[in-house]
């Protein structure tokens, strides 16, 4: 991966991402954990499970028990690009869509906007390519 100058964002707001990917990890990886037991071992007694609408709760059925898994397979899906975030942070990367540095455009006009970062911390691409990636159908 190329070194850019550090980032094109300051030290608190990388911070404050940082902080935001962090929480979300922790969020996630409860979750999954908590998921992936009541999928494979429904069998058991939950005598502990304090939600009420627990999604491994709601049948007992194939059906259900493969949404449960396939739930879990999504997140685990973004903690991978949480963790990619990351270290993106760590090597001044965060923040620049990859799609744009791809398309070699430099690192101070491949910006994602920070809304868009504060709603999903994750993110890859700017909104540009996001939408062209959309009609495009790049993904499946
Ligand atoms: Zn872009």
């Amino acid at each position: 991966m190329p070194k850019w100058v550090p980032s094109m964002l300051k030290k608190p707001e990388l911070t404050e991402y940082r902080t935001l990917l962090l929480s979300l990890q922790t969020r996630l990886r409860g979750d999954v954990q908590h998921l992936a037991d009541g999928a494979l071992h429904r069998a058991d007694g939950d005598g502990d499970s304090k939600s009420p609408t627990h999604i491994a709760e709601l049948g007992t059925d194939n059906y259900e028990q493969d949404f449960s898994l396939r739930f879990v397979e999504n997140e685990q899906e973004i903690l991978e690009e949480i963790s990619l975030a990351l270290k993106k942070i760590d090597t001044g990367t965060y923040g620049l869509c990859e799609k744009c540095l791809e398309q070699g455009k430099p690192p101070a006009k491949s910006v994602i906007i920070k809304e868009r970062l504060r709603a999903i911390p994750y993110v890859r691409t700017c909104m540009h390519c996001a939408e062209q990636q959309r009609t495009r159908k790049w993904r499946r």
